[in-house]
């Protein structure tokens, strides 16, 4: 028997993770990305840029600001890091 690990996929319209149930992209699914696409930054924003549209229409509480600061500017190298 073969224990697969969770997927941390987005669950919609909530955009929550269906693994963890954090606010998706989840930290787990961050960590993937950016593994997946190592120091492909540009490849790693447009790759979560295609759910923009989407989350823009579906998170209907959040503006898209806010909608664009949680999906892509994690992305940025050295985002989250406090600047020195
Ligand atoms: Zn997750």
């Amino acid at each position: 028997m073969t224990e697969y690990p969770p997927i941390h996929a987005p669950s919609r319209p909530d955009w929550s993770c269906t693994a963890c149930a954090d606010a998706w992209p989840c930290n787990t699914r961050k960590l993937q990305l950016r593994d997946l696409f190592q120091d492909n930054t540009a490849g790693l924003v447009n790759y979560l840029a295609q759910y923009l549209t989407d989350a823009n229409l579906e998170l209907g509480h959040l503006s898209s600001v806010e909608v664009s600061e949680r999906f892509v500017d994690w992305c940025a190298p050295g985002a989250g890091r406090a600047t020195a």
